[in-house]
């Protein structure tokens, strides 16, 4: 069956491929500004108890900052607050050494902080936020497959149903993360310069459960035990727990093959963390969570005309040590949104009557200038996990930011 996006309707219709975090504050700026919203998103509708399972995503927690908070401010005033609402504030790094001795960093004098809020709660949000415009749908279950984006037609299979159906639209956003099927589709249509490269480095995640219904540690701090060639960090949650994440190379990674290998690993570098997991849910969640791998991605141009562009990791994929993956993501919708608004020579904040070339216009500007931005924390992502697993605690770097006053 093929369903007709905006054929009779004067308004322009925006498919969204992929309803993460990305996807989902791009459909709500879109419906801000007056366009009919189709949302794709390959999972069920992990808001649903029964879905709670298909909600893990890239990581349990995030540290969010000032530049994805005012990406939400710039589409509803109110978002910010209530995504400050649900975070813990991190006032600063606190630094576990080998000893278990603590070292608090903060972050500033002023009192600036980053946040750390569930993924899921975060976009369960967004998409909640989204469908309280009465011309946003959200197709979950539907994997997008493949398009024509001259004939602006999206193919999806539809998991529920176990068919392919067909959706147009005047314009496509690829929303849909890492291995972005729609720059896939971008890559064979027209010439993407393309960079991807894994590190040697993966990630694990372990939770530290509340001690006595209370926090095991301060949590205020984004806390690190940097060992130079591999950290552990915590980032606290809602429920009094912190989602812990190893971060090493694969090849210790895979020396790890029983208990007393794990034992061993975090009795001689994180004591202290032993302790605060505790041993049978260190041991448990090891060996049953899943390894994460982690890379960049780097490509120019996002857009194909005024049809299709691609925003957040579907665009940019950066390792996470910086925090700045879904705040930059964040960011590109905001980024867009601004370069649209003045494309349109709208008077009344509406982009719904844009004309194909007033688009092309916007994702041409938008495709010239945010590749340069992106690829510049792309590569403060690479550098920062040597600042974070090895020079924080070293004697020199602390000299330096005491002399900084930080
Ligand atoms: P995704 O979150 O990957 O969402 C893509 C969506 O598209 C998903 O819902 C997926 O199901 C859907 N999808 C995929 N394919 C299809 C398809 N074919 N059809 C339909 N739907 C599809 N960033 C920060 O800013 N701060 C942090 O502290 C931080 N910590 C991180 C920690 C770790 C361990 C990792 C790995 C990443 C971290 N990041 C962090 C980065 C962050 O996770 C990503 O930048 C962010 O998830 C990107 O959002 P997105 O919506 O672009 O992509």
């Amino acid at each position: 069956p093929t369903q007709s996006g905006s054929m009779e309707s004067p308004r322009n219709t925006v498919a969204v491929v992929g309803g993460g975090l990305v996807g989902a504050l791009a459909s709500l700026y879109f419906a801000k500004r007056g366009w009919k919203v189709l949302v794709f998103e390959k999972r069920p509708d992990t808001r649903l108890p029964e879905n709670q399972g298909f909600a893990r995503g890239r990581s349990i927690n995030l540290a969010i900052s000032e530049r994805g908070l005012s990406s939400l401010g710039r589409v509803d005033p109110d978002l910010e607050s209530m995504v400050l609402d649900m975070s813990i504030p991190m006032h600063g790094r606190m630094i576990h050494s080998p000893t278990g001795h603590l070292e608090s960093h903060p972050y500033s004098v002023f009192g600036e902080h980053i946040n750390s809020v569930s993924r899921s709660d975060l976009n369960s949000l967004l998409l909640s936020k989204a469908e309280e415009y009465p011309d946003v749908d959200i197709y979950f279950n539907h994997s997008f497959t493949s398009a024509d984006f001259d004939s602006n037609t999206l193919k999806f299979a539809d998991r529920a149903n176990n068919k392919e159906v067909t959706f147009t639209a005047d314009l496509i956003i690829g929303a849909d993360g890492h291995y972005s099927k729609v720059r896939q589709e971008l890559q064979r249509k027209t010439m993407v310069n393309f960079q991807q490269e894994f590190i040697e480095h993966g990630y694990c995640e372990l939770t530290m459960n509340p001690k006595n219904g209370k926090f095991a540690m301060d949590p205020n701090h984004l806390h690190i035990w940097p060992r130079k060639t591999f950290m552990l960090i915590a980032l606290p949650n809602l429920s009094n727990s912190f989602t812990c994440t190893l971060f090493m190379p694969w090849r210790d990674f895979e020396k790890i093959k029983n208990d007393d290998d794990l034992m061993a690993l975090f009795n001689t570098h994180f004591p202290d963390a032993v302790d605060l997991i505790g041993h049978d849910n260190l041991k448990k969640e090891y060996f049953s969570n899943p390894k994460g791998n982690l890379g960049y991605i780097k490509c120019k141009p996002y857009n194909y005309k005024g049809k299709v562009v691609i925003l957040g990791d579907a665009a940019h994929c950066m390792v996470p040590f910086y925090g700045q993956g879904v705040n930059c993501g964040f960011q590109d919708v905001a980024a867009l949104d601004e370069i649209m608004l003045s494309a349109s020579n709208a008077c009344n904040d509406s982009t719904s009557s844009m004309t194909s070339n007033q688009l092309q216009a916007a994702l041409d500007e938008y495709s010239a200038t945010r590749p340069k931005d992106a690829a510049a924390i792309v590569d403060m992502a690479l550098e920062h996990y040597i600042e974070m697993r090895s020079d924080v605690s070293d004697f020199s770097y602390k000299l330096r930011k005491n002399l900084e006053g930080v």
